[in-house]
């Protein structure tokens, strides 16, 4: 962590002390990075101040739904006061749905993050690339607040490092990564049932539309791009819902020629939500970026308002040009 990045968090602490109203913003198809933090700085402000309010702008994953405090993301009133709106592991404003609206109500806005396109849309950025999730500055930030990070506080953090560094295995893992994990561990936390939870819960719908969607998968430039497409149609089949094709994409990226991955989502008839993952080369938040997205070099995602073959066609061009 640099010195400007120390300076914001001292700033961002002395703010958080001074005012009364805080709320803390999930983003829209949130994440463990997401409600990680969320939690992880919520439970922390709590014992703080007594009291924190966290706005749900979207549902959370049942995956996620083990973690403590969960119960206080809840749908907020926005005609309420607001001194201080933290927003945790977005990019920027549109990417927190509803959240938008109670960030541009805010007095002040404080935006932590670790995405590569963050736009610095808050009154102070605590904006770090190089952190393997949002969580690991977030265990910064707590240990500085002078909190201390209880078991819960921690498992909250631990589950947002470890989903987004694919536990502990993608290119953002770093010599930190693991001390902060470790830390975690010492703390006392029940890294078997995080790790269940996380990643031994599939269940058997998203199991059979992990079957059927990669039965379906289409490559490309001599299997260096491979792309499933999840339509309603294939949910409705499968009795399965979106959240379920978690780790479609990780396969994908898993087979030995593959570069880039992409799993195109059909959330409504004309609104088409791309993932994209590489390996080693490309740097997928550009590809995402033309369309109005972001992310990280090795993992993002933009939503494409067209129709899905059209959405696949526009995608799948821009990748191939990559290569080129
Ligand atoms: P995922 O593909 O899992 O939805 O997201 C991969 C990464 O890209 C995450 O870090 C996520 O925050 C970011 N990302 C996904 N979709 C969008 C988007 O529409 N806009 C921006 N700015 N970032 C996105
Ligand atoms: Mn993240």
């Amino acid at each position: 962590m640099n010195n400007s990045i120390n300076q914001s968090i001292k700033e961002a602490i002395e703010l958080i002390k001074d005012s009364d109203n805080i709320y803390i913003v999930s983003h829209v198809q949130p994440d463990g990075d997401n409600i990680g933090s969320t939690l992880a700085l919520g439970l922390a402000i709590k014992k703080l101040k007594g009291k924190v309010n966290i706005v749900k702008v979207d549902d959370i994953p049942s995956y996620l739904m083990f973690l403590p405090g969960v119960d206080m993301i809840k749908e907020q009133d926005i005609t309420a006061p607001i001194d201080l709106l933290i927003s945790l592991d977005s990019s920027d404003l549109d990417r927190l749905g509803i959240g938008k609206e109670f960030a541009l109500k805010a007095k002040k806005i404080i935006n932590i993050d670790h995405h590569i396109t963050n736009e610095n849309f808050g009154h102070i950025n605590i904006v770090s690339p190089t952190s393997a999730a949002t969580a690991e500055i977030v265990y910064d930030f707590i240990r500085e607040l002078g909190i201390s990070i209880d078991k819960d506080i921690a498992t909250c953090i631990y589950t947002g490092i470890s989903t987004d560094t694919g536990s502990f295995v993608y290119s953002n893992t770093s010599s930190r990564t693991h001390l902060i994990a470790a830390e975690l561990l010492k703390i006392g936390i029940d890294a078997e049932l995080i790790n269940i939870n996380l990643y031994q819960s599939k269940s058997m719908p998203s199991a059979k539309l992990f079957i059927n969607s990669l039965s379906h998968l289409e490559t490309y430039l001599d299997d260096k791009v491979g792309l499933v497409s999840i339509t309603r149609e294939m949910l409705m089949e499968n009795n399965a819902k979106m959240e379920d094709t978690e780790g479609i994409i990780s396969f994908i990226r898993g087979i030995d020629t593959i570069e880039v991955a992409c799993i195109l989502k059909e959330m409504d008839e004309e609104e088409i939500k791309v993932s994209l993952r590489s390996k080693k080369h490309i740097d997928v938040s550009k590809i995402c970026r033309k369309f109005n997205g972001g992310g990280h070099i090795r993992a993002a995602g933009c939503t494409i308002y067209e129709e899905i073959s059209k959405a696949k066609q526009l995608i799948l061009d821009e990748i191939i040009s990559t290569f080129r």
